[in-house]
Order: C-alpha cells, then sequence, then structure tokens
C-alpha cells in the first residue's frame, strides 16, 4: 500500500516509517529536515525522502500521489521552541493539516491518522488518568493548534467521509529522540556528569510511552478503523520528574547531582502537575496497548545513547 508520512524523518515518524517498510509499504516521506533525518540507512534506501514544507501545499499534495493513508505528524516541537515560535507553530498545524486533508481528498484516500498531544488536556488537577471525555483545556499554542486539528478532522469525517484518527500521544521516548525532551537531556547531562536540572518542585509526573508502542498502535489504527476517533496512547503510570532523574543516573553510572532549578524561561506557563492517561479505549477498539515497562524502555534507550556517543567519539 502506498502511504505519506508528513514528518517522517523525525524521532516518531522514523520509527514508524521503518516498521511499515518492514511490512512491505511503499513510503513516501515528506520532511523539512529541521531537525536531521533519523530514518536509519537500510530504510532509507528503500522510502521516496522529498524534502518539503508541510506549508506548502503543491509540495503535499505532489508527495501524496496515489497514496491510500496519510500519517500526518509534521510539527514544530519542543516546548522551548514553540514558547519562541507561536505563529510558526500554528501555521506548521493549519497549513500543514489543511493540506494533508486536501491531499487525502483528492486522492480518495481510506484514512488520515494525526498525531496530537496529551498536552490537550492542560493542566487540570486530575484524580485519575486522563480519559479521552475529559473535557480538553488546552493552554499553549502548541496544544491549541493540535486540539483545533482534532475538531477539524471530526468535521472532515462528518462532512466528506474521510477517515480520520487523531492519537494524543503521552509523553513519547526511546532511540532517537534529540535532547528538547526531558529523557534524552537528563541522559545528556548524565553523561556528561553534569548536574541533572529538574524543574521545580520536581515531583510533577507524566506518563512515559515507549515509541515502539506508539508504533503498534498508529499500524493497529491503520489496518483495524474506520470512522472517526481520538484515542490516548498512554502506559498508564505516572513518574514524577525526579524519579526520572535519579533512575537515569543510577542505570548510567554517572556522578551528576540530580539539582532541582527553575524552570527555563517560558517554561512555567506550560507546566502540569500532573498527568498520566488511560489508553482503555484504544485496547478495547483495536486489542493493544503501551506495554513496554518504564524500565526495559529506559535500558532501550540508554543503550542506544552510549552507542551513539561512541561512534560519534569514533568518527571524530
Ligand atoms: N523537565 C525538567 N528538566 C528539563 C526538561 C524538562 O525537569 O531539563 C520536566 C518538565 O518540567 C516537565 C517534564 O520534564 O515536567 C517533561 O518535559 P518535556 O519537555 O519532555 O515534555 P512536556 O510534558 O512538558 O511536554
Amino acid at each position: 500500500m502506498k502511504i505519506l508520512v508528513t514528518g517522517g524523518a523525525g524521532f516518531i515518524g522514523s520509527h514508524l516509517v521503518e516498521r511499515l517498510v518492514e511490512e512491505g509499504h511503499a513510503v513516501t516521506v515528506l520532511d523539512i529536515l529541521k531537525n536531521g533525518n533519523k530514518v536509519p540507512k537500510e530504510t532509507l534506501r528503500n522510502i521516496n525522502l522529498i524534502i518539503g514544507d508541510v506549508r506548502n501545499e503543491k509540495e503535499v499534495l505532489d508527495a501524496a500521489k496515489g497514496c491510500r493513508v496519510i500519517f500526518h505528524l509534521a510539527a514544530m516541537l519542543g516546548v522551548d521552541v514553540i514558547a519562541k515560535c507561536p505563529v510558526e507553530t500554528m501555521d506548521t498545524e493549519f497549513f500543514g493539516l489543511k493540506n494533508s486533508v486536501k491531499a487525502a481528498l483528492l486522492n480518495s484516500a481510506e484514512k488520515i491518522i494525526y498525531s496530537s498531544t496529551s498536552g490537550v488536556y492542560g493542566r487540570e488537577a486530575i484524580m485519575h488518568a486522563l480519559v479521552e471525555d475529559f473535557p480538553a483545556s488546552p493552554n499553549s499554542s502548541y496544544s491549541i493548534a493540535k486540539r483545533f486539528s482534532e475538531l477539524y478532522l471530526k468535521s472532515i469525517f462528518q462532512e466528506t467521509g474521510l477517515n480520520s484518527f487523531a492519537l494524543r500521544f503521552f509523553n513519547v521516548y526511546g532511540p532517537r529522540q534529540d535532547d528538547r525532551m526531558v529523557i534524552p537531556r537528563f541522559m545528556e547531562q548524565a553523561q556528561n556528569n553534569e548536574p541533572m536540572t529538574v524543574y521545580k518542585p520536581g515531583t510533577q509526573t507524566r506518563d512515559f510511552t515507549f515509541v515502539a508502542d506508539v508504533v503498534e498502535s498508529m499500524i493497529r489504527v491503520m489496518n483495524m478503523m474506520s470512522g472517526h476517533d481520538i484515542m490516548n496512547v498512554a502506559y498508564q503510570k505516572e513518574y514524577t520528574i525526579k524519579h526520572v532523574a535519579e533512575e537515569i543516573k543510577k542505570r548510567m553510572n554517572s556522578k551528576s547531582e540530580v539539582r532541582l532549578v527553575e524552570p527555563a524561561d517560558g517554561r512555567y506557563d506550560f507546566e502540569t502537575g500532573r498527568r498520566f492517561g488511560s489508553s482503555k479505549k484504544m485496547e478495547k477498539l483495536t486489542g493493544f496497548a503501551p506495554e513496554t515497562t518504564f524500565e526495559s524502555g529506559l535500558i532501550q534507550t540508554i543503550k542506544y545513547f552510549q552507542e551513539e556517543r561512541s561512534l560519534t567519539a569514533l568518527n571524530h
């Protein structure tokens, strides 16, 4: 099957593309390569990589010719980046989605699968795992844009019948992620024996979901679902950020100090005290819920990080 993955050279995209190629699909990736190309060399030989911008209608329409499924993953990412670029964030979201939907309709594609975020739940105090019918309350340009896209996809399904799915990812981590996100950032600090910068109070929690489980969820939705839906993709357990830092320090035998610091500029407004999700809906509809333990995911991520490090050192 011919499949377009926007943002397919990024962290989650590259893992998805690898899996799609393994399963024999003909994959086109449209990516601006702003954060480099994370697709492994062997996979790269078997895909059609187009360097282009999802905001550009012509580029998206050209890339999507003949596609049966579009995974729309291209987005601005990283709290620090987004805080500095709220307009570009919305532009990428709005035009990227509009162009992907147009491409899907013109090609009579079967479905569009979109990467949303647990950020759409905002910073409401929660007592239980977040479920999809909990009111969305996005509070950053990024999460507002993502919520807008979810709603747009719902009306597109109602108005045109284009099957559309929005997956709300909860703090995805794993090999190839870069240090805009907390886990690779702590690994970098631990490796260099530098202070590990836990933003105060350090008791804030996140639900860390391993990238291979995210890919499995996307594949199931592609193969099994029709209609429109919004689903969480969450490991369903929460860990404090201080605990995460200590685990990484221990597992990397680092001499780093785990230090509580004031959050970086622009970060405070986005901070959420407690966040973990329920994947029950995903499990009910696809028979799968994220299952990689945090321990196993961390071990795999550290292994990748250290191998990359030694390769880079060898090449210099
Ligand atoms: N965080 C931290 N130190 C850092 C970077 C992040 O303590 O150097 C915390 C951040 O305050 C948040 C959590 O780690 O509570 C996850 O941050 P990330 O940017 O990875 O994702 P978010 O959930 O904020 O989108």
